[in-house]
């Protein structure tokens, strides 16, 4: 999340909240109000919780504890500009500021603009009766509804909520549990037709750490607002928010059905889906994610398979495939408009699923790609960790059995070689690998003697590490 949507999560619950009391407003409207007074909550004024620009009227707001003086700038009817230095109002916290919001705008004056259910007629009220003297008032504020689809807190939905044991353990032992009630519905309808069972990696679009992301948003009033069944961080670190049989609220999105890949639109998604976030080291264009967020998110799916039954997943990032059995990965992307997950993700998502579906395949033996002289495992190069020459030369029993045919000492080295731990190359002896790299050991790659080859295949020639 950026500063502007952290912005408008943490203070649309209050809107929401205080729109109900008082019987009137549009939530989209008066959202879009605080982004451009306060600009998303950074302004002088923001932090004396003024996030309206609310200035001081005698008898006009009861929930202030008093007033500060600052400049601000007015436009005349004639389009120019000028400087005035005037009290405002102050407030304790962010709920008050909202209140006060409300009280100042319930009087007779705005009598129009409490009558009014879409933004522009609000927002259009608001300025006919003198709330503000900039012109383009009304055009600048739906700029930003519209940017950040603010109507999407206007619709009226109650799901029934689950609230989560806060003893209950994750599901999934990698994680930490964090859990939050306020989006997570019950109960994830799994395996049901037409999603069938559906992974779904999201960007967080910031680089909090996961707990925090997941405090955040377990902190927020129940409204409408994000959560994902895990979250990981640029560390590496795992929470889950929301358990694997809830329904989280991380893919609805705002492209009608009609238009959505095979018409199932992101709710329906995400009443299948299992949801990942990760955070970003850098923001756009790519949003690009860590080594150790990666190296989690393909030790996460792998549980998740492991744990679900699924054998295998399928990803031809092509969205006319969403809901069919051909594909159980998808993006954000095809059913809102969002960049999510990222280019970053998005560009690597095959590469992601070639390395989990490595992990799912390794017992009992690697498929098998035929030899014709290269040495490829589910399209990786396995010839820095075997010469055909040297396997042959090394163990007498294979050279009896083999001599020197390469496709046979291949197959010899895929069945049963890499599981032996027997050393296929000069370049690379796994039993030293292991005792010397740690790091690897401890990892999934550690779980059995296949994953030392693939380590190195993937990450460790290209690293300074020990390896014969
Ligand atoms: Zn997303």
């Amino acid at each position: 999340m950026g500063i502007q949507e952290e912005f408008i999560f943490k203070i649309q619950p209050y809107i929401t909240a205080w729109k109900k009391q008082f019987g009137f407003g549009v939530v989209s409207a008066i959202i879009g109000q605080a982004c451009l007074e306060s600009a998303y909550g950074t302004s002088e004024k923001a932090s004396y919780n003024n996030y309206f620009g609310l200035k001081y009227k005698p008898n006009r707001v009861t929930c202030s504890i008093g007033t500060f003086s600052d400049t601000s700038y007015e436009q005349r009817t004639d389009g120019s500009y000028y400087q005035i230095t005037t009290s405002w109002y102050m407030f304790a916290d962010m709920n008050t500021g909202v209140e006060g919001y409300f009280q100042f705008i319930n009087t007779g004056g705005y009598t129009e603009a409490k009558n009014q259910t879409t933004p522009e007629g609000y927002l259009t009220a608001l300025k006919n009766a003198g709330y503000a003297s900039s012109k383009k008032y009304v055009e600048n504020v739906m700029r930003v509804v519209n940017t950040y689809n603010l109507t999407q807190f206007d619709e009226e939905e109650t799901p029934m909520r689950y609230h989560v044991d806060p003893n209950r353990k994750p599901d999934s032992p990698l994680a930490k549990a964090v859990w939050t009630d306020h989006y997570c519905t019950y109960p994830r309808q799994t395996k049901k037709k037409p999603c069938e069972f559906t992974i779904i990696p999201h960007c967080t679009a910031g680089n909090s750490s996961a707990e925090a992301t997941a405090r955040y948003w377990a902190s927020l009033p129940e409204s409408k607002g994000a959560s994902s069944h895990y979250i990981i961080d640029s560390k590496g670190v795992i929470v889950q928010n929301v358990p694997e049989d809830c329904r989280a609220w991380t893919t609805g999105g705002d492209i009608p059905k009609e238009k959505c890949p095979n018409h199932i639109t992101g709710s329906e998604m995400d009443h299948q889906a299992i949801t990942i976030e990760v955070a970003n080291i850098t923001r756009e264009p790519d949003w690009c994610m860590s080594a150790e967020a990666i190296n989690s998110l393909v030790n996460l799916m792998v549980d998740i398979c492991k744990r679900n039954g699924i054998s295998c997943l399928k990803y031809s990032a092509n969205k006319a495939l969403v809901g069919t059995p051909e594909q159980n990965v998808a993006a954000h992307r095809w059913f809102a408009r969002k960049q999510c997950p990222g280019n970053f993700l998005y560009d690597n998502l095959a590469a992601v699923v070639t390395t989990v579906n490595l992990y799912l395949g390794t017992s009992p033996a690697p498929a098998l790609v035929p030899c014709n002289g290269s040495y490829i495992i589910n399209g990786l190069d396995y010839s820095v960790v075997f010469d055909p020459v040297y396997y042959s030369d090394k163990y007498s029993d294979l050279k009896a059995a083999f001599g020197t045919n390469a496709d046979l000492l291949w197959k010899h080295f895929c069945d049963f070689g890499m599981n032996e731990f027997r050393q296929g190359s000069a370049n690379f002896n796994p039993q030293v690998y292991k005792d010397n790299n740690p790091d690897v050991a401890n990892s999934p790659y550690g779980e059995d003697n296949f994953g030392y080859y693939t380590h190195f295949v993937q990450f460790g020639q290209y690293e300074p590490r020990v390896h014969n």
